[in-house]
């Protein structure tokens, strides 16, 4: 990355995305800067989790465009016409995004460290004994060095999705998607995963958090985006969004949320 580069890192241009006849992302645009923060919230079924897939190849867009870094997710655009990647192509894209999710999806036959150094070795063909530097260097990060060994069955919660962190950090990517990321944690252990979450903030990583957390909105998030029934309904600076929201379906999700 050179400082003149100011291309977005998230660009989506009237993102649409259906399941049969269900329209689920109906009209999906907004823009994340790189090292920018990005906090999407919104109503059960509003879209959220299909938005973060497509950006990670777990889906595919109907409608719109969908750039990272400016490059077209999962398409490739010769003159008016769009051709669909190849799967070598597309994994090439995602590898340089790392997705962390509600649960945890750690091997549970492998030790944290061998959960974190398993892509590097496998996608990146690093050596064994370079992933594990690296790895150990990631636990040390997420504050877990000593836990190395330890089986993610023998793990909290909070430590699983740390290690979870730490292992979409391996493959070095350049923006970060969390979908709902502390949902599933006892609450005693949600600011452990948050505080994690701000470190990487604070160090520059380009993050989309799909999240209930509107503290962590307000102090880290750069913008929030309110999201319901497919389309953004609001967008701005998370104080300004949270103290004075413009749409009433903002107010009323905010109101169950705050
Ligand atoms: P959110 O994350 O905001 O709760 P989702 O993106 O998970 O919303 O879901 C939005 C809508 O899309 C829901 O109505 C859901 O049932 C539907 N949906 C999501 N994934 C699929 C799928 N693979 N097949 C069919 N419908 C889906
Ligand atoms: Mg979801």
């Amino acid at each position: 990355m050179t400082i003149t580069d100011t291309t977005d890192m998230v660009r989506a241009e009237g993102v649409v995305k259906s399941f049969g006849s269900n329209t689920v992302l109906k009209d999906i645009s907004l823009t994340v800067r790189r090292g920018e923060v990005m906090c999407l919230v919104g109503p059960s079924g509003s879209g959220k989790s299909t938005f973060l897939r497509c950006i990670n190849h777990l889906e595919r867009v109907d409608g719109g465009r969908l750039l990272v870094e400016g490059d077209l997710i999962g398409y490739r655009e010769r003159g008016d016409k769009l051709y669909e990647l190849k799967p070598k192509e597309a994994a090439k894209q995602r590898r340089d995004i790392g997705m962390v999710f509600q649960r945890f999806n750690l091997f549970p036959h492998m030790t944290a460290l061998e959960n974190i150094i398993e892509a590097p070795m496998q996608v990146k063909g690093q050596r064994r004994a370079v992933a594990e530097q690296r790895g150990r260097e990631l636990l040390d990060r997420v504050g877990l060095s000593d836990k190395a060994a330890a089986y993610p069955g023998h793990l909290s919660g909070g430590q699983q999705q740390r290690v979870a962190i730490a292992r979409a950090l391996a493959m070095d990517p350049k923006l970060m998607l969390f979908d709902e990321p502390t949902s599933a944690l006892d609450p005693e252990l949600v600011g452990e995963v948050l505080d994690v979450m701000k470190g990487l903030a604070k160090d520059g990583m380009t993050m989309i958090v799909v999240t209930h957390e509107m503290g962590f909105a307000r102090e880290v998030a750069d913008s929030l985006v309110f999201m319901d029934g497919g389309v953004v309904v609001e967008t701005g600076a998370p104080r300004e969004v949270l103290a004075d929201p413009q749409h009433a379906r903002t107010r009323a999700f905010l109101s169950k949320v705050l």
